[in-house]
């Protein structure tokens, strides 16, 4: 007998959500989309009897914390660039740091899908992976055009606009830094598991995720 040949009652499925998806205070400073956890999505989980793990925030992690110090140190030097139209001047370096950045999500998203492949190997099911449909980090068919984004941030003062609205017109299709290399490795691994992106913004939460269960196959 191995150890591993017990039984338990733990369901053996198990669901990868998105830091904030638990978590709004992970969310960048004016783009919190609701107070507390997203708890529809997280009752029909439960419902389905599935285990959470929660991914590690990556812009916590990589930007300085729940308030994005390492970003926030360059705010007022880029909003003076842009103010006085040098923005193309510092945006080669703007890009190398968001190379770095792309570095660490990258290995953090190898961390993620070898554990889905540990679960899988010992007879566990990955149900999927959700992600967050706004967010350069986290997006899964929405990404974000960070450049764009930060250049109309660094003026949002100036012209009134607010994170949130600067976030809808930044919006466009494709994977991000960190979900899309768990997307990458999974294919790489020719691991079939499902990732699906939360639309944050919604009108109707509990319709998102019902959606969102559909396409796990969820019941709710
Ligand atoms: S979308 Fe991703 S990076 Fe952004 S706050 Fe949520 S978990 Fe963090």
């Amino acid at each position: 007998m191995r150890f591993s040949d017990f039984t338990d009652n733990g369901g053996k499925k198990v669901v990868f959500l998105n830091n904030c998806l638990l978590n709004q205070t992970s969310r960048a400073p004016g783009v919190a989309f609701r107070e507390g956890a997203s708890t529809e999505l997280i009752q029909i989980l439960f419902n389905n009897g599935l285990n959470i793990e929660q991914l590690p925030c990556l812009e916590c992690i990589g930007m300085g914390g729940v308030s994005r110090k390492s970003f926030d140190a360059y705010f007022p030097l880029l909003s003076n660039f842009v103010k006085n139209g040098w923005f193309p001047i510092v945006k080669p370096y703007f890009k190398l740091w968001l190379n770095n950045f792309g570095r660490l999500c990258k290995k953090e998203a190898t961390k993620v899908v070898d554990r889905m492949e540990d679960y899988i190997r010992e007879g566990y099911t990955v149900v999927g992976v959700v992600g967050m449909n706004d967010s350069p980090t986290c997006g899964v068919t929405k990404t974000m055009d960070i450049i764009d984004f930060t250049r109309r941030l660094v003026t949002a003062e100036e012209t009134g606009n607010t994170p949130k609205q600067i976030i809808q017109e930044t919006l466009i299709d494709g994977a991000s830094f960190f979900i899309g290399n768990i997307m990458k490795e999974l294919e790489e691994r020719e691991m079939d598991v499902k990732v699906v992106g939360f639309e944050p913004w919604t009108e109707s939460p509990q319709e998102e995720a019902e959606r969102i269960a559909t396409l796990l196959n969820l019941q709710f």
